[in-house]
Formats: C-alpha cells, sequence, structure tokens
C-alpha cells in the first residue's frame, strides 16, 4: 500500500530519492511467513519504514543528496539499519535531504527539492525534509532522521509529524555519513509519539563501533509514552526561546499546548537560559569546522565522483580540485570554506576557541535550568513552513529556523517535537519538549499526554 501510494504521490513531494520495492516487498513477504511459521517477531516485524539518505545501506546507493556521492553503494549498512532489518522492518526506501545534512528546507539537495504535503508551494523543513514529508504524506508510516542542529524536529515542526532527536550518544552514529561528529544523532519521525518510543527502543542499543556510544542508552521509553499522567511533573518555559521573531500564531499554539499541559497536572514555571542567545553563532563555528574536516575524504580517489580537470596535469590535487569544485552545492562550499577559516592558525583561538565556551556556558544553563524544571518546552521552529526560494538566497535567514532547536545538540540532550495544533494560516506548529541526558523517557512522558 505505502509503495503504491508513493507511487500516486510522490512524482508531486518529492520525498524520496531511491524507492527500493523489490528489496521492501521480498523483507515483508519473509516476515509473513515466518509469522505464519509461528514465529515470535518483533512488534515492528513488517512495519515499513524510509531511512534519511545520509545514513549507509548495504547494497542501495547512498548520495547524502550531493552529486559527490551519485551512484555510491556503500558496501556496508549503519548500525540502526543492521537493527531495523533485525527487527523484520522492510526497507522502502532513502529519503531526500540537504546536501551532507546543510539546510532548513531541503532546497539545498542536489536532486531538487521535496514539497511540503500541506502545501505543495512552500518547504517540508530541513535537512530532513524527506523523511518528514514521507510520513506527513502516508508514504511511510515511520522514517529515520539525523539531527544536527534540528533536522529531525525542525521538518517534523513544519508538517505536522513527530521527531525525535535522542541523548548524544543513545544511537550509533556507525554508519551515518557524519556533517559534525560532536553534533550528530540519528531518531525517529513518526505520526504518533508512542510509534516514535517504539522504533526509538529498536535502534537505541549500545554499538561498541562507536566510541561515543552510551553503554547504557535510555530505556523505558514505550512505558512512559502510554504513561498518560503528569502528576508532580515540573515543566519549564524558556525564556529565550519564543519571544521577539517568533511567529504569534506559533507562540499562540504554544501558549496553549502549556495550558493542556498545566491541566493534566503539571507545574509549570519560566526558566531563563541566557547563554541561548549565543547558541547558533557558536553552532555555526563548531559545525561548520567539524564539517570541514569530515567532508575531506570526498577527494574523488575514495568514493563516487571523480573528475578530470580540463587542462593541465592530472595529479592527486587537481584532481581533488576538479571533483570537489564539480561534486560539492555552494551551501556545502560555503561552509567547508568557514570551518578552515575558523580552524586555521591564528584565527583557532578566537572562532573555534570561544565557541566551545560557549558551547559549555550552554550546557551550565541546561544544568541550572534542570535544576528548576524535570523538562523544558518551546516551539520547536520561529514559524510555520515558508515558501520556497524565501530564505534559500540568504544564509542567516536560513540559520534562524534553527534557534530554537540548536542548544539540544551543543549540550548532548534529547529533543522531541510534536504538533501542538495550526497557526492562524493554517500549517501545523511544532511543540518541542527537552529533557536531561539520559532521560529520553521524560520525552515521551510528556509528548504521550499532549498528544
Ligand atoms: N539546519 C541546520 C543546519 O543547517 C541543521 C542541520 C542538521 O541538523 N543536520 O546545519
Amino acid at each position: 500500500a505505502h509503495l503504491d501510494r508513493t507511487a500516486e504521490v510522490d512524482p508531486a513531494v518529492h520525498a524520496y530519492l531511491h524507492v527500493n520495492a523489490e528489496e521492501a516487498l521480498a523483507t515483508a513477504a519473509d516476515v509473513d511467513a515466518r509469522r505464519a511459521a509461528g514465529e515470535d517477531l518483533h512488534e515492528l516485524a513488517g512495519v515499513p519504514i524510509a531511512v534519511k539518505d545520509v545514513v549507509v545501506t548495504k547494497g542501495q546507493v547512498t548520495t547524502a543528496g550531493s552529486k559527490i556521492l551519485e551512484g555510491w553503494i556503500p558496501p556496508y549498512d549503519a548500525t540502526l539499519v543492521r537493527h531495523l532489518r533485525a527487527s523484520g522492518m522492510p526497507i522502502l526506501g532513502k529519503t531526500n535531504l540537504d546536501e551532507f545534512a546543510m539546510g532548513s528546507s531541503t532546497e539545498h539537495s542536489a536532486y531538487g527539492p521535496t514539497r511540503n504535503p500541506w502545501d505543495l508551494e512552500r518547504i517540508p523543513g530541513g535537512s530532513g525534509g524527506g523523511s518528514a514529508a514521507a510520513v506527513a504524506a502516508h508514504l511511510a508510516p515511520l522514517a529515520i532522521g539525523t539531527d544536527t542542529g534540528g533536522s529531525i524536529r525542525q521538518p517534523a515542526a513544519v508538517t505536522g509529524t513527530v521527531g525525535v532527536k535522542p541523548t548524544y550518544g543513545g544511537v550509533s552514529r556507525y554508519g551515518l555519513i557524519a556533517l559534525a561528529s560532536s553534533l550528530d544523532q540519528a531518531g525517529p519521525v513518526s505520526r504518533t509519539v508512542l510509534d516514535s518510543a517504539l522504533l526509538h527502543e529498536v535502534i537505541g542499543v549500545h554499538d561498541p563501533l562507536d566510541s561515543t556510544s552510551l553503554t547504557d542508552p535510555a530505556g523505558g521509553l514505550v512505558d512512559a509514552a502510554r504513561a498518560g499522567d503528569l502528576a508532580g511533573m515540573r515543566i519549564g518555559v524558556v525564556r529565550e526561546l519564543g519571544g521577539e521573531g517568533y511567529q504569534p500564531g506559533v507562540r499562540a499554539s504554544f501558549d496553549h499546548a502549556v495550558d493542556l499541559l498545566r491541566g493534566a497536572g503539571a507545574d509549570v514555571v519560566e526558566v531563563s537560559c541566557p547563554s541561548f542567545d549565543y547558541a547558533l553563532a557558536a553552532y555555526y563555528l563548531i559545525l561548520p569546522a567539524e564539517a570541514s574536516s569530515n567532508l575531506a575524504k570526498f577527494d574523488g580517489m575514495r568514493f563516487g565522483l571523480r573528475v578530470e580537470p580540463e587542462e593541465g596535469p592530472v595529479t592527486a590535487e587537481t584532481v581533488m580540485a576538479a571533483t570537489r569544485g564539480a561534486g560539492f552545492g555552494d551551501e556545502v562550499k560555503r561552509r567547508i570554506i568557514l570551518g578552515t577559516h575558523a580552524l586555521s592558525a591564528g584565527y583557532y583561538d578566537a572562532y573555534y576557541g570561544s565557541a566551545q565556551k560557549v558551547r559549555t556556558l550552554i550546557q551550565r544553563d541546561f544544568a541550572a535550568a534542570f535544576e528548576q524544571a524535570d523538562v523544558l518546552v518551546s516551539p520547536t521552529a520561529p514559524t510555520t513552513a515558508f515558501r520556497f526560494g524565501e530564505k534559500v538566497d540568504d544564509p542567516l535567514a536560513m540559520y534562524l529556523n534553527d534557534v530554537a532547536t540548536i542548544p539540544a545538540n551543543l549540550a548532548g540532550v534529547p529533543g522531541l517535537s510534536l504538533p501542538s495544533g495550526l497557526s492562524d494560516d493554517g500549517l501545523p506548529v511544532g511543540f518541542q519538549v527537552l529533557a536531561p541526558a539520559r532521560e529520553d523517557a521524560r520525552l515521551y512522558r510528556v509528548g504521550g499526554v499532549l498528544e
């Protein structure tokens, strides 16, 4: 049914870069046969899933939304993909994204944008717009996203879906094409909070292949999603997230959701995290710095595209320059240049060093706020889905979409976005819940009540 609907709807939405119908149907048939034979299978066995194309899948093209990886077929599975397969989940295909997960609208995909199923003239968020649109348009019941600065939560917000960034280290990064290694986390996208909890438990497993993988990842997520009460829970509204720059309809939807939480028995307090005002600036130094290093491996020798210079000698250096010049898009080049500049001798302390200090201040703000509240809440994104072309030529306007999501990545804490209804423009609004590291269950407890 999902494949049929994809054939019908996806030419307009363009959520998928590759659909793997044959393999998905074979997995589904295998699950049916094993179930008929009486085998005790996982709850999600047979439930299909879409995977963001920045996660490697053995034998299936993986491009990260970039021309530099066009046609590249990975020889191995990401650890999280191994868990999906082991649970019997058919992988429907790979979803579109901003090139190397850099962006907030999927307009930076080298293969053309994904459209928001709520309004095809509007962006589905980014970088994981393909995963969110696939779930919103019922092209898949579940999807995998990755979130370095908001790329699971912001697309979820603007498409009316649920998206979760687990605690850093909660889901293995082995087999993610790295953007910024100290920030990247994979996580679930779904239409309900409970569905995300089920999927999170499948992929949230310790992995010796990822040195930052938690040995004891958060548990009790499904139970928390089903708990249905908030008695005694302290909810902190973050003063710095939600004021100036937030669309009035977004703020109204947020305030209404906070009233619902109060009605469900939670104590609502206001908390202040003054360093959050500097999170965006710190992120846009740390991310390009790490990305410039991670993307150095795309050199025309090892993976995908190889371009030889049109004139002059063919040397390692000229092939690298020609390949990277042709293979990377403008946003990727912009960030590589920013990152190498920020890391260069003489600038390192002024830029990268200062950004790391801000990161510590943000972690301290979280620690102080979590003394006063069990979870923190804010709107996920300052606006509802904007129109194509509105921000793509203005990097700073594009970066501002991430003001509310980035602090969680800088501190490694988990975050969930769920729909809190529609704004006065008729478009969905996202409500963000943040919890202390390893307390992912609290996200599901709050989300389960709001839903
Ligand atoms: N929009 C943010 C950026 O452009 C977030 C990206 C992400 O989470 N992958 O960096």
